[in-house]
């Protein structure tokens, strides 16, 4: 057993690493702290353990912001002078009412989301809300129009098949997704409920940049992997939906907004906590929510508040994309992105290795090289490289939490390799 500490040591959160570490040199503390201070924006604690952080460009759950890690490890034991955690707190605290409150309208103010849409804060991740969508939005006799633009689309598609009227308006499938449709081929129906749109595909790398001329029917975006990355004209959209775990948080919060005319249309009788309105009407306090989940979207924001913003991250993810398709582009064929250059997406880009090397990759050895790539990458600590396991290659993702210096030194190791 380590020597014990005092229960109230001035520096609570270094409690464990005292009665651990107490042997370790201090100039060794003293080296990580400098090291750990470039990254930290603001209130961060600097902790005095070494910490090997990896470059992560996991698809999701991934990075989450340096400064918002230290910020979670001070707060861990005592949010603000309550004597406890968040995870810890009654969510009918005024203590958890204002981190809830407070994440709401952070999100209002980065996104401009204006008080004829609701926020809420639910469960279930972007896959409920392809039922969720439907179950609150299908009007009798008039259809969900689709735009199907990859394994995300086809998910939804699936739910829609259980029972609700549905059209596909276009499909890239027979071109493997590798773009997103054109305006002369979306074909939308006169009537429709509403039109699902994907507005970035996680697994096939695509991104739309224009939206889609949807007539009268409102647009109900899954944001979940490009949400908060860029500017976005909320009242375009009936509603968002996002799970946090790319750009604005941990797994288990939901983020909707939602037009409040719309949560209108659902039948009373659906199951309480499958109505949107339940968690507009309640503030997202129907029953329990993922609390710590959702003081974390809070610090989040708060972090892209201080680097700019949504224009800020457009500006980060902008330089972060050009700067690794510059080097696939400029491989001589070495690296190929088989995505067409106007639907690539900054979030998510997929590549593949050496498949263009003198004509001459067989599938298999372009797999074994890909193996390879994403092994070595790892073991330079350059961690989820490779692609969605449907489709193989390599998909790295560049989310807001993502710096640049992790994708410069990325694109050092490509050249390399
Ligand atoms: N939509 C998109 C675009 C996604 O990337 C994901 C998850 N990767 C989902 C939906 C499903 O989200 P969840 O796992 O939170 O249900």
């Amino acid at each position: 057993m380590g020597v014990r500490t005092p229960l109230f040591s001035s520096q609570p959160h270094l409690l464990f690493w005292e009665a651990k570490n107490e042997s370790q040199p201090a100039t060794a503390a003293a080296e990580c702290h400098s090291k750990e201070e470039i990254h930290a924006v603001k209130h961060a604690t600097v902790s005095a353990r070494a910490t090997k952080r990896a470059l992560n460009f996991n698809a999701g759950p991934g990075a989450l912001p340096l400064p918002v890690l230290e910020r979670i490890r001070e707060e861990l034991l005592d949010w603000r002078g309550s004597g406890m955690s968040v995870m810890e707190m009654s969510h009918r605290s005024p203590e958890f009412d204002s981190i809830n409150a407070a994440a709401e309208q952070k999100l209002r103010n980065l996104l401009g989301i204006s008080e004829d849409y609701a926020v809420i804060f639910v469960q279930g991740g972007g896959s409920m809300q392809f039922t969720m969508a439907p179950m609150n939005l299908c009007l009798p006799v008039k259809p969900i129009d689709v735009l199907h633009t990859g394994a995300w689309t086809a998910k939804a598609i699936g739910e829609l098949k259980k029972g609700f009227l549905h059209h596909i308006a276009a499909s890239t499938e027979p071109e493997k997704f590798a773009r997103l449709p054109r305006p002369d081929e979306m074909k939308f129906s006169p009537d429709a409920s509403y039109v699902h749109i994907c507005t970035n595909n996680t697994i096939e790398g695509t991104q739309w940049t224009t939206l889609p001329e949807t007539v009268n029917s409102p647009l109900v975006a899954d944001m979940s992997s490009d949400i908060a990355s860029r500017p976005v004209d909320v009242k375009k959209f009936g509603v968002i939906f996002a799970g946090a775990q790319k750009n604005l948080g941990p797994s288990g919060v939901t983020v909707v907004i939602i037009r409040k005319d719309l949560a209108e249309r659902a039948d009373k009788n659906l199951p309480t906590l499958l109505q949107y309105r339940t968690h507009i009407k309640e503030k997202s306090l129907y029953h329990t929510p993922p609390a710590f989940a959702v003081y974390i979207v809070g610090l989040v924001l708060e972090w892209i508040a201080s680097e700019g913003g949504i224009r800020g991250m457009e500006k980060r993810n902008d330089a972060k994309a050009s700067l690794l398709y510059g080097a696939i582009e400029s491989s001589g064929g070495f690296y190929s992105c088989p995505v067409e250059k106007s639907s690539r997406s900054k979030m998510n880009v997929v590549f593949r290795v050496a498949g263009g090397a003198a004509g001459s990759a067989t599938a298999q050895n372009m797999e074994t090289i890909e193996k390879k790539f994403s092994a070595e990458a790892a073991a330079a600590g350059l961690v989820g490289t490779p692609g969605h396991r449907s489709v193989g290659g390599m998909r790295v993702s560049l989310y807001n939490a993502v710096e640049h210096a992790a994708v410069e030194a990325l694109t050092s190791f490509m050249r390399e390799f």
